[in-house]
């Protein structure tokens, strides 16, 4: 990142919010949710230096929550291909389980595409039932998906409305808080799906009771690769302009999996988080003091939800 944006992101705790626009509706009426810890890590990987956190607002007028400000798309192509991330081939993912269910539900028969397939473990268990087509930038994780019947037809988001074709299901799992503009995402995948056809998404949901407890120390934004959020509410909000209607809505606790008294443990390190990082992590082993705070596995603060592109 350049000296400029470090300086612009870390000065944002004093920065004026009413100069601050929503960066999905464009509205001004926002509120300040709080400061976001700078994080010294990326997709995974360990960094040298911090990424300054920003702040984190919340829409009245559409309900989006959002970082602010983030860095430029260039910092983060940067950092992502830096990024030592191995999560491209992890099993047993609920969401994916969810996804495929969600299908079921809604599609009889027809093609599916799977916007950032990593190694195809979603779509692999239905490609007999569907055609299953992949957009994957990994090149390892693409040859893998191709093997497991995952057709992969293009390397990267950018060149879905270059795609010489429509489908019956476009599904997109944890992409959509990576980037910028979740509306204008929206409309690309959307833009991929034939007319009556179905968009599934899935990413955390931004009106989670746990996320509204903690606020800008809750984990999930904590992750400086994480910069948008949305909820079922802004899809029901954004349904008409759209031109969709929803048609499944399923909240979820994301893995790992722990006990009832594993969660109630967690959560109450997750309140004093929230009251206090200083003694959070003087309660940490130093071995675990660079790690994500406590957060994930704990409540259902995720979401997959179908679309119908009318
Ligand atoms: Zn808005």
């Amino acid at each position: 990142m350049t000296a400029k944006e470090n300086i612009l992101a870390s000065g944002i705790a004093a920065a004026d919010a009413r100069a601050v626009r929503c960066r999905s509706c464009g509205g001004s009426d926002l509120t300040l949710e709080g400061v976001i810890p700078d994080a010294r890590l990326f997709a995974g990987r360990q960094l040298a230096a911090p990424l300054a956190g920003g702040s984190l607002y919340r829409c009245r007028d559409c309900s989006f929550l959002f970082r602010y400000p983030i860095y430029s798309q260039a910092t983060y192509d940067k950092l992502y291909r830096e990024g030592g991330s191995e999560t491209w081939d992890e099993t047993d993912r609920i969401d994916h389980q969810l996804v495929r269910a969600m299908l079921l539900d809604h599609l009889d028969k027809g093609s599916v595409i799977d916007v950032g397939c990593g190694s195809g473990r979603l779509l692999m268990p239905l490609a007999s039932r569907y055609a299953t087509y992949g957009i994957e930038i990994n090149e390892q994780a693409a040859r893998i998906a191709q093997d497991r019947q995952v057709r992969v037809i293009a390397k990267d988001i950018g060149q879905i409305p270059l795609l010489e074709r429509v489908f019956n299901a476009v599904v997109c799992c944890d992409v959509i808080e990576h980037l910028p503009d979740p509306l204008k995402f929206t409309r690309a995948l959307l833009s991929a799906a034939a007319s009556g056809g179905l968009v599934v998404i899935s990413t955390a949901n931004a009106d989670a009771w746990s996320w509204r407890l903690v606020g800008s120390r809750f984990w999930y934004c904590y992750l400086p690769e994480h910069i948008s959020f949305v909820s079922p509410d802004w899809f029901k909000r954004n349904a008409q302009a759209l031109g969709v209607q929803v048609l499944a809505v399923k909240e979820y606790v994301y893995s790992p999996h722990f006990s009832v008294l594993g969660k109630a443990l967690r959560l109450v390190l997750m309140a004093l988080f929230r009251m206090s990082p200083v003694l959070y992590y003087k309660l940490l082993p130093k071995s675990r003091q660079r790690n994500i705070p406590v957060g994930r596995g704990i409540t259902r603060d995720h979401f997959v939800i179908a679309l119908r592109k009318l």
